[in-house]
């Protein structure tokens, strides 16, 4: 049985637009960071007054900034295969494109992926593969993950491995968990079954209720932090965010912490595929902010990720808004940083073309600290145990340290002579507005990593 209520979400999305004494209400009650009753969610998304959108807007940057502070958390997917069994209409590795160059990286190179990210300075990976039964069933994922693990010379290692792979069994996921994986991440696509059923003809993600279910399946088996997202442009954006909220309610309520993360994509052009070239339900760029920020005062504990697919405009704007996390110096073909993306092996078209040094250097000149911090999730703060961190605020006295000790080992290993200087201001000044007892132990994490230790947090 599906726990999403669409007649609920249909006729709140009915109403007309509100009056501004609901809407100062939520904001009011979002500012106290206890998040929207989904009444309050529906009634925002319907705010179309210039000024009540403003005021929306303001909300939502006083709620980023008093949780995540100028921290953005940086990542690199890793497609280590596009051979894939669905048909999704949007996807490049859909299996009837018989235009798609089909590969599954060896072992071999999946380390020289590796190696490459590492060299860059990139410390998070998200592993990506299409859904494929045999060679790239879940023994080869789990042989992946621990490749990836095991790539580390000197101070060039990952952290943290993410995963977004197909659905899998509650026993399949106790393996996932055991292979040390920090997030698993898998979207709806989009909550809407009429919209779900024409985009996923077939394959077995054509069943949406599996798919529905699966964090539920995931979360029973011992994985923590889980992280839900909606392909934004397949189904009115307004609805898939009330599904989005429900999904993150539900799995509050069944397992004492809602997801870990909630990811944003939109839909992008990809080889192959007429659909993603024309959107059925195109978002704005408008909408898009709008959407982040209201999804930032629904769960301001939750972090927002944002991908590569955006263009570096609207990802400026949309960092202020809420995003937390978001992908640099992407490729989305399986081997795409040892040699290039390629139209015909890669998932989809970016939008962002620079390097993660160019990405950095740019989220340093706006303000924003780039973090690498893995530190949560090796120190077993993960799911309920982190919420519980979060909520009272207790977290920030580690997030703020971890971020500045991994930016200053990016920038003294990694970084260009200008995104070094650029870099090393910012953390100077960055450092003052700190209260004095976690710039204390900002300052001590610093001083190790001055004196050539890596890795270090608290
Ligand atoms: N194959 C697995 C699945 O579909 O869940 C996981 C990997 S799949 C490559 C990761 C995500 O890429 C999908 O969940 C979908 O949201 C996104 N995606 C697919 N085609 C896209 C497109 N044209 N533009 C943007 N995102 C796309
Ligand atoms: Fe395959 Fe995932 Fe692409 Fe669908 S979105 S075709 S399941 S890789």
């Amino acid at each position: 049985m599906s726990f999403i209520n669409i007649h609920q979400i249909q006729s709140a999305l009915a109403q007309p637009s509100p009056d501004p004494g609901p809407v100062r209400d939520a904001l009011a009650r979002a500012r106290t960071l206890q998040g929207l009753e989904p009444e309050q969610a529906a009634l925002l998304s319907r705010v179309t007054d210039p000024q009540l959108l403003g005021e929306l807007f303001a909300a939502a940057r006083a709620v980023k900034e008093t949780i995540y502070g100028k921290r953005l958390v940086l990542f690199a997917p890793l497609y280590i295969s596009n051979r894939c069994q669905n048909e999704c209409l949007y996807c490049g590795f859909r299996s009837a494109n018989a235009d798609m160059h089909r590969m599954s990286l060896s072992q071999e190179q999946i380390a020289d992926e590796v190696r490459c990210l590492t060299a860059a300075g990139h410390k998070r990976l998200l592993l990506v593969a299409g859904e494929h039964a045999g060679p790239d069933s879940l023994s080869y994922i789990l042989d992946a993950i621990a490749t990836i693990y095991e790539c580390r010379e000197a101070d060039r290692e990952i952290r943290r491995v993410n995963v977004n792979i197909a659905p899998l069994e509650t026993d399949e996921f106790r393996q996932l968990a055991a292979s040390r994986i920090g997030t698993y991440q898998l979207f709806q696509e989009t909550y809407h079954p009429q919209t779900y059923a024409r985009m996923h003809p077939a394959g077995p993600k054509a069943d949406y209720l599996r798919r529905l279910m699966t964090m539920h399946r995931a979360m029973q088996a011992g994985i923590n932090d889980v992280g839900i997202g909606a392909l934004f442009g397949l189904h009115d954006w307004r609805f898939e965010l009330l599904a989005l909220l429900q999904h993150a309610r539900e799995l509050e309520k069944t397992f004492g912490a809602g997801p870990h993360t909630i990811s944003v994509p939109r839909l992008e052009p990809a080889s192959g595929s007429a659909l993603a070239t024309h959107p059925p339900a195109a978002v704005s760029d408008d909408d898009f902010l709008k959407l982040i920020a209201i999804l930032r005062l629904a769960v301001p504990y939750t972090g927002i990720i944002l991908s590569t697919r955006e263009t570096p405009e609207v990802r400026r704007a949309a960092f202020a808004l809420g995003v937390s996390q978001i992908s640099a110096g992407s490729r989305t073909t399986p081997g795409g940083y040892g040699h290039g993306d390629d139209e015909n092996s890669g998932q989809f078209s970016l939008g962002d073309h620079r390097s993660l040094d160019e990405v950095i250097r740019d989220i340093a000149h706006l303000g924003y600290i780039p973090s690498f911090c893995t530190a949560c999730y090796r120190l077993g703060r993960t799911g309920r145990d982190f919420m519980d961190l979060a909520r009272p605020g207790a977290i920030k006295s580690h997030c703020d340290p971890n971020a500045l000790a991994t930016f200053q080992e990016y920038l003294d290993r990694f970084a260009s002579e200008e995104t070094r200087r650029t870099g090393r201001a910012l953390i100077a000044q960055h450092l003052l507005a700190l209260d004095s007892s976690v710039r204390s132990i900002a300052r001590g994490l610093l001083e190790r990593i001055a004196a050539g230790e890596t890795d270090v947090y608290c």
